[in-house]
């Protein structure tokens, strides 16, 4: 759930480069499109972030099998620009989730329905394959009426506290829910908005799961930190710090930075719980 920066590209080059690549008959069905595919994109560029209910161009049936043959039939100039999309250090990790590798490139607004959008840079979001497959070909939630989830080239993800994790020992386990609060004075559609996004992409479920993984990793410094002496201030100062270093890079919503502060403050953790996430041996 990050912003991420728009790839310098122009999106005109891309099509005519794209299209000049493809054989017959598709390359003359692209240029007939073109003048539609433009106006377009310039109403994508016009509406962003709110692409949900744009009109779809008129295209005929035959354009648009060559629109999406753009995409899924790569040339040379599509790979390049796959490429350059995924290569980015920015967007290594999954902006729709920040758990995962981006390994795949989401079509926002799907191109089985806006096919116009197939090979448009703004539209084309790296995106791991899980919440690729989670987001599948949805756009609005017609219950509320806001877009599913957060475009990560175009949405202002707010900066204030809000996603909250709660961490609790029970019967030697630790257990994880994470969730989301609504700030004071975050407009109800903004809210929603976040809200669909985190439960469409089951982040509450992959978080905890992530969580418990990533905190296994940390076992042996936890126990560093605890030493001897059985230092649990020590253990939560620790965390505190890892928490502040997580925010400063990857802001207050980052999941492992509310991880951390929250086991900072749970005493159980702190002294000696930790155990719990103990990695089973090779
Ligand atoms: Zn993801």
């Amino acid at each position: 759930m990050r912003s991420i920066p728009m790839l310098a590209v122009d999106a005109t080059d891309v099509f005519d480069e794209i299209a000049a690549a493809k054989l017959q008959p598709r390359r003359g069905l692209m240029r007939a499109a073109r003048a539609e595919v433009l106006a377009a994109y310039q109403g994508y560029e016009d509406a962003a972030p709110e692409v949900g209910e744009l009109d779809e161009a008129p295209l005929t049936d035959p354009q648009k099998e060559a629109m999406r043959h753009a995409f899924t039939v790569e040339t040379q100039p599509m790979t390049a620009l796959r490429g350059d999309l995924l290569k980015r250090i920015s967007v290594a990790r999954c902006p729709f989730c920040g758990i995962s590798e981006s390994s795949t490139l989401d079509h926002y607004l799907p191109k089985e329905q806006y096919p116009e959008f197939s090979i448009f840079p703004k539209n084309l979001v790296p995106s791991c394959a899980v919440c690729n497959t989670r987001k599948r070909d949805r756009i609005m939630d017609e219950g509320t009426n806001v877009r599913m989830f957060l475009h990560p080239c175009c949405d202002v993800i707010p900066d204030t506290a809000f996603l909250a994790v709660h961490t609790r020992m029970e019967a030697d386990a630790l257990i994880l829910s994470y969730r989301l609060t609504r700030p004071a004075g975050m407009a109800l559609q903004t809210f929603q908005h976040l809200r669909s996004h985190f439960n469409e992409l089951d982040l509450a479920d992959r978080y905890r799961r992530m969580g418990l993984e990533h905190l296994g990793g940390q076992y042996p410094a936890l126990c560093r930190a605890y030493g001897p002496g059985e230092d649990a201030g020590r253990v939560a100062e620790k965390l505190i710090e890892g928490a502040e270093d997580f925010e400063e890079v990857s802001g207050p919503n980052y999941w492992v930075a509310k991880l951390y502060r929250s086991l900072a403050g749970n005493e159980d953790f702190c002294d000696g719980g930790f155990e719990s996430v103990r990695p089973q041996p090779h």
